[in-house]
């Protein structure tokens, strides 16, 4: 099943009007591909109480996080800015999470004012709220269960070999010596898993780990297994079924509460799932040119508006909208930033030319949210679908913003 927005049309809306009535490079979301995105995730629990928090970092667009709002969904945050958008839209401090990491304490004690949830991930902050809150305020421990990785990424290796996130279980006893000496009220458990875990059962024998540890707290109101559920981006790698993950984890969770003596939340934060396939980036072909034996794209956008290529090494597809029955060249498909800026090498793309719309696909998690000013440009307008009309939702950088907060001295 493919649930991204078609190529050459957004719910009816052709590219080449968006292009025209908000020029480019823009950013467009779909807001029928978030819906589906979520229907599918919940659709296979059907008798445990499911809570979606949408991880709003992935695509912190107020628009966007009042539509899932409406969808009954509550929030992820990892910032106090973030709980305060929340608020701005309309959800409630008790739907929202707050989920930092490396954070000052000073920044707990605010969400705490808010009213939020708060998720403590290391030892320190953990004693300090003891000292400051005892039991008064319930607490959500995040732990780093280090499940067992199935992925042949360098980068997710390097990331769980450094990872930062959590404490770690070694440390269990250090939780449960905290908790005795403040009287803390821990109230969930959470884990991440950062999008390397490909298969139910890999999730499932995670799920079960982290079972056992929630036996050992007994006043838990819900377990959290945060995000990194990856969407199909169209490279053919696998992604996990998630009809299927959430059959099974209804299961295996039933009968985890069954065994805890509570029914408990369970709770998901996806960020990248429901919003990632959603968004596409739109640019000008504005140069054809060869170098060497290479032919090149170059396009109106670059790595300040869509990172994850130079950074992550992630795949996006790219599709011609103007002429996207051309015959196949491989191109290497580049940005405007004055240093090496690819969004594609190799790839084989109809034959293009200077003033086709090229379209960058799957660019709606972690693209705007991680947009720059570098070079001095102007960070894109950002477009809404809903209901077969585009909504402009944030305006494309001026000059004026760019300027704003410098001060020019003699
Ligand atoms: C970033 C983040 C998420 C969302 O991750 P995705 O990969 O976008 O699903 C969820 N929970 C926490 C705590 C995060 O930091």
């Amino acid at each position: 099943m493919k649930l991204e927005n078609n190529t050459y049309n957004i719910q009816g809306i052709k590219i080449d009007e968006l292009a025209r009535e908000f020029g480019t490079p823009l950013y467009v979301y779909d807001a029928s591909v978030i819906q589906e995105h979520l229907d599918r995730f919940r659709a296979g629990f059907s008798s445990v109480d499911l809570k979606v928090k949408y991880a709003c970092k992935a695509l912190t667009n107020m628009s966007i996080m009042k539509y899932l709002l409406k969808q009954g969904t509550g929030l992820d945050t990892v910032s106090l800015a973030e709980i305060q958008m929340g608020m701005t839209v309309g959800f409630e401090p008790n739907d929202m999470v707050f989920t930092p990491n490396c954070v000052d304490f000073s920044e707990i004690i605010e969400a705490v004012e808010l009213g939020v949830k708060i998720n403590i991930e290391n030892l320190s902050n953990l004693e300090k709220f003891g000292k400051k809150y005892g039991g008064s305020v319930p607490v959500c421990i995040r732990l780093n269960p280090q499940i067992a990785a199935q992925s042949n990424n360098e980068k997710v290796d390097w990331w769980h070999k450094q990872s930062k996130f959590g404490i770690s279980l070694d440390q269990i006893e250090n939780v449960k010596a905290l908790e005795a000496k403040y009287g803390l009220t821990i109230d969930g458990i959470h884990i991440h898993s950062s999008s390397v875990i490909m298969s139910p059962e890999i999730f499932i024998n995670g799920a079960k780990a982290v079972f056992d540890i929630a036996m050992q707290f007994e006043q838990l109101d819900f377990i959290d297994f945060g995000g990194g559920i990856k969407v199909d981006v169209g490279d053919g790698n696998e992604v996990i079924d998630v009809l299927e993950l959430g059959k099974q984890l209804d299961v295996e969770f039933s009968s985890f509460c069954k065994k805890y003596g509570r029914r408990l939340q369970l709770w998901f934060e996806p960020g990248r799932f429901l919003v990632g396939n959603a968004g596409s980036l739109i640019t000008t072909c504005v140069l054809r040119k060869r170098n060497g034996g290479t032919e090149f794209i170059g396009v109106d956008s670059g790595f300040n508006q869509l990172i994850r290529p130079m950074m992550y090494g992630a795949y996006h597809e790219i599709v011609n909208a103007s002429k996207p029955n051309g015959s196949q060249q491989k191109y290497t498909v580049v940005g405007n930033i004055c240093e090496i800026d690819n969004f594609a090498v190799d790839r084989m793309l109809p034959e293009t030319q200077e003033g086709d719309l090229v379209v960058l696909k799957s660019a709606g998690a972690y693209g705007y949210s991680m947009a720059s000013n570098y070079n001095s440009r102007f960070r894109p307008a950002e477009v809404f679908i809903v209901g077969g009309e585009a909504h402009l939702v944030r305006k494309r950088d001026s000059y004026e913003d760019l300027v704003r907060n410098q001060i020019v001295i003699d």
